[in-house]
């Protein structure tokens, strides 16, 4: 049987169109409600476990999450519209006449595409578990027996200027158990687009505190910070999570990207954000890098405002920065809005480059 046998009106055959091309794996079901498909969320991927938990009612045009984390709620249209990034009006066209016929739902399917053809591997079963070794028999730092480090890790934090309630309130604070064994003290999680890592600092005598990444195959599929900045209007690019975490207590939405290139998939979660501009806040001496980021960014990010941030503070990194200073040289960005022009043909560029014909 075809989903398609399951529709009684037009307007259904085409809400069935649109789960099978999207959510060919999901389940029927029928329901008191009606007609009911169960998928994994396109809005939370389901979490870690990948749980299918999203509901698409074809009767009553109900759509729903049920996972508390994420509750995504609308009606069938709203839902079109958020998922292929079209408007309310062109998603109910869709329901009504004919559907995949305008440049618009073109441009979506293509992005569509895209994003599959670069989220290689990254959900695999294989990748998750192996983060959650890192993790077994963490310790929240509020349980920490051992007074020492407590006040180490509270000694660091206040040393690094921030407000220590704010910063243990927004940056999960474990102790792994590697410690004592390596020099991994002390981790914060990371969390994007459904998928975590773990980032560990570590201590050693007489050298620079330092953070050690995760590891680069995860690295380059995710933005420290991403959930939290999906609908700010100003989204800062910075390279580490201090620079990041900075930003951030003073109000303003940044992400970071574990170093100074910007990765295809990192460049596609940061098309998907809701903002209107893209500011590029690297480290002192990082000029060429972040012009190179610029530069990726006016190909993936259309429709946006792309700017780049200069500190002109001598040696001074976002993180040593006074807020007032960093206004200052926010005002002197230089930025440019990267129009939708010729999308179409960037977006099918994009594609042959990443070996889809
Ligand atoms: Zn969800």
């Amino acid at each position: 049987m075809s989903f398609q046998d399951y529709a009684i009106n037009s307007r259904q055959k085409s809400m069935l169109d649109f789960i099978e091309k999207y959510f060919a794996e999901a389940d029927y079901r029928e329901r008191g409600s009606g007609t009911e498909f169960r998928a994994i969320c396109p809005f939370c991927e389901g979490g870690r476990t990948r749980e299918a938990s999203f509901d698409m009612n074809i009767t009553n045009e109900h759509v729903k999450c049920w996972r508390s984390s994420c509750l995504y709620k609308g009606n069938f249209a709203w839902f079109m519209s958020e998922f292929l990034k079209i408007s309310y009006r062109e998603a109910n066209n869709m329901l009504r006449g004919p559907a995949y016929t305008s440049e618009d739902v073109l441009l979506a399917d293509l992005e569509y595409l895209k994003k599959n053809v670069l989220d290689v591997e990254l959900f695999d079963d294989k990748y998750l578990y192996s983060f959650d070794i890192g993790i077994k028999d963490s310790k929240e730092i509020s349980e920490l027996r051992n007074e020492g480090l407590s006040s180490e890790i509270k000694d660091w934090i206040l040393n690094r200027r921030y407000d220590i309630d704010w910063f243990i309130e927004n940056h999960p604070f474990l102790v792994p158990p590697q410690i004592g064994k390596g020099k991994c003290r002390v981790q914060f999680e990371v969390e994007t687009e459904g998928s975590r890592a773990y980032q560990l600092y570590s201590f050693i005598q007489g050298v620079e505190p330092k953070t050690i990444n995760p590891d680069q195959q995860y690295l380059s599929y995710m933005l420290y910070n991403y959930n939290n900045v999906i609908r700010s209007s100003i989204v800062f690019v910075t390279e580490g999570i201090f620079s990041c975490a900075r930003l951030n207590s003073w109000g303003y939405s940044a992400v970071a990207l574990f170093g100074v290139i910007l990765k295809p998939y990192q460049n596609y979660l940061l098309s998907r954000l809701d903002c209107d501009e893209i500011c590029v806040c690297l480290d002192h001496g990082t000029k060429d890098a972040s012009l190179k980021i610029y530069e990726q960014l006016k190909d993936g990010c259309y429709g946006k405002k792309l700017s780049i941030l200069e500190i002109d503070v001598d040696g001074a990194d976002p993180d040593d920065l006074e807020e007032v200073d960093f206004v200052r040289c926010f005002k002197k960005r230089k930025k440019k809005l990267n129009s939708r022009e010729g999308e179409l043909e960037r977006m099918m560029k994009d594609l042959k480059k990443l070996g889809y014909e």
